[in-house]
């Protein structure tokens, strides 16, 4: 499942290309991916077409392409979508599912935009007046890359939540683009165990989790991305490889790179979590409880 870090290089890789560029038609040739759009996929691919592209814009995993009406083309490639682009005259691929034909620019040739998804969870849709920022995602946070992202307030809502720490870094209304297996690797850094309620820590808890999944998600983004599902490949058809560099994610059993205890899964809302129980020890189970004083009569 492609986590913030590959949305930004899908992101910069539309940027460089799909930039000031007519939309000459658009092929659905599945509907569901473009399901969310519910006058159908006949008045979606006729809203687009015309249009020019003129920017990539992307708020935590959502990506989308303003267009010179001041509305926007949103997308998110859910667990397998791929947006590619694609010399006019290559061969479809087995998944794709919405081809949009784009004009030549002053330097190059038509090209095109092609939407891939094998499992099609996710999808695409017209976002009316959705330029700036379309309002399907106004519940979105900021991601922790982001330069407006309020270091301060995080901190304040992390402190009033009795949620888990990992579950607050997956809440996309607390902080976006943070997926699984960054959170693992943040929570590692920082030393913290994952089911630490976050009304439990200090400031400088926080703050080093918010530190750490930066760290991750930058070094991420120097590698293109990670990927751990075959079917992702970035908008230029190169699959990421920081995998490499992960420290507990997918190593149970493996050797702490800083103590050398075995690392250790365990199930998390349909997922796992991994993590060193030596350097991340979980909290203890049992919230104090405060009993009232019965007095002796
Ligand atoms: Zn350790």
């Amino acid at each position: 499942m492609p986590e913030l870090p590959e949305v930004e290089v899908v992101r910069r890789g539309l940027a460089a290309h799909v930039l000031d560029r007519t939309i000459e038609s658009v092929e659905v040739l599945h509907a569901r991916p473009v399901r969310r759009h519910l006058p159908g996929p006949e008045d979606f691919a006729a809203r687009l077409t015309g249009r020019v592209f003129t920017a990539a814009r992307r708020r935590g995993k959502y990506l989308w392409l303003p267009l010179d009406s001041g509305d926007a083309l949103l997308g998110h490639l859910g667990m397998s979508g791929q947006l590619l682009v694609q010399p006019a005259d290559a061969p479809p691929e087995r998944h794709l599912r919405v081809l949009f034909r784009l004009g030549a620019t002053g330097t190059d040739g038509p090209l095109d935009l092609r939407f891939v998804d094998q499992r099609m969870f996710g999808g695409l849709s017209f976002s009316p007046s959705g330029a700036e920022l379309p309002p399907e995602l106004l519940h979105i946070a900021r991601d922790p890359l982001d330069p407006e992202f309020d270091d301060a307030a995080f901190v304040r809502r992390v402190r009033r939540s009795a949620s888990g720490i990992k579950r607050i870094l997956l809440n996309q209304t607390m902080v976006s683009g943070v997926g699984n297996i960054y959170a693992d690797e943040a929570l590692w850094q920082a030393r913290l165990h994952g089911e630490r309620a976050g009304d439990r820590l200090r400031v400088a808890d926080v703050e080093r989790v918010l530190e750490a999944a930066r760290a991750v998600m930058t070094a991420a983004l120097g590698e293109g991305g990670t990927s751990f599902d075959a079917l992702y490949v970035n908008v230029n058809g190169q699959s990421g490889y920081f995998d490499r560099s992960l420290e507990v994610y997918g190593r149970e059993g493996r050797p702490c790179s800083r103590c050398g205890t075995p690392i250790r899964r365990v199930s998390f809302m349909n997922r796992s979590s991994f993590f060193c129980p030596v350097c991340q020890p979980p909290p203890r189970r049992v919230r104090p409880v405060a009993v009232r004083g019965v007095r002796g009569g």
